[in-house]
């Protein structure tokens, strides 16, 4: 039977979809509070003020500190367009099948022996959700939670980057969410540069498959394992460029980070700002 959302026997469907709406709504709040975004502006002006200062080109930011990175010299002046970046430095030593689909791609990463970090995981992790939105996050590696469950960022850093897709006023299932690696580094060590060139080619591989318009990449391992660029992701956060020619990549902190560093939120939620503009959607919490 077909019942409209105002009849009386589907209060079911109507406390759902009320309960999503107010977990959507807490998420956002959680995450802007702590963003410095809070609420609406409460200067009827404010909000015109502000959108044409949000078209304006952003003042310079001070830099954030990053653990385990030399001081940087400042960074240059934002580019108005996308960069060409060299595509990944590593030399893919696996033959991906060009016709695979993901599930299969899946299927062949579970199976995969390419490097020694198969021989302590639990299981594989590949993704999460489905990309429909065009939006990409591509972090580290899996930690100890996700060998365990085999989904990418559900411990308590995928927890924050849940409120970070939910305060964008994305649906956590319509992104897609993979690592540079698919196996759990021990100790949650970086992965060295043979881990990574073992295993990119299913990133880059997964990501033709699912074609976002935006990857943002999560720490200074994404930004290395993507684009072959190193030197510390403060240097390059908050700066577009280019995948393979074609797709926009926004360099961030990692949520582990900024679990240790709360303060650099707020450079992270400019960032996704960025992201937003570029994908011509409403920008939450302009500031
Ligand atoms: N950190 C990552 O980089 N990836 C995960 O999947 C979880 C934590
Ligand atoms: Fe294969 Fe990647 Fe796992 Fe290494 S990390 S064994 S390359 S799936």
């Amino acid at each position: 039977m077909v019942q409209s959302p105002h009849e009386p026997e589907a209060p079911q469907d109507e406390r759902g979809e009320l309960l999503s709406f107010v977990q959507a709504l807490r998420a956002a709040v959680e995450w802007q509070s702590v963003t410095g975004a809070t609420g609406l502006p409460r200067d009827p002006d404010a909000k015109r003020r502000l959108s044409e200062a949000a078209d304006e080109p952003a003042p310079a930011r001070p830099m954030s500190p990053e653990p385990a990175a030399a001081p940087q010299p400042a960074p240059p002046a934002r580019a108005a367009q996308p960069r060409e970046a060299p595509v990944s430095a590593a030399l893919p030593v696996l033959q991906v099948a060009a016709g695979a689909s993901l599930e299969t791609l899946a299927e062949d990463v579970a199976r995969c022996r390419a490097c020694v970090l198969c021989e302590r995981r639990k299981q594989t992790v590949f993704s999460r959700g489905t990309g429909k939105s065009g939006l990409c996050f591509v972090g580290e590696g899996p930690g100890a939670d996700e060998d365990l469950q085999g989904a990418p960022f559900v411990g308590a850093a995928g927890q924050l980057l849940d409120k970070m897709i939910a305060a964008m006023g994305f649906d956590r299932d319509d992104v897609y969410v993979a690592n540079i690696v698919k196996c759990r580094p021990p100790d949650n060590r970086k992965p060295s540069a043979e881990e990574m060139a073992a295993c990119v080619p299913y990133l880059h591989r997964q990501l033709e498959l699912v074609a976002p318009s935006v990857i943002v990449a999560l720490g200074a391992t994404a930004l290395e394992g993507l684009l072959g660029k190193t030197g510390g992701i403060t240097r390059h956060r908050g700066k577009f460029s280019l995948y393979r020619g074609k797709i926009a990549v926004m360099p961030t902190f990692h949520p582990a980070y900024l679990l240790r560093q709360p303060s650099a939120k707020r450079e992270v939620w400019s960032d996704l700002q960025e992201v937003l503009r570029h994908m011509g959607r409403p920008v939450k919490g302009a500031q």
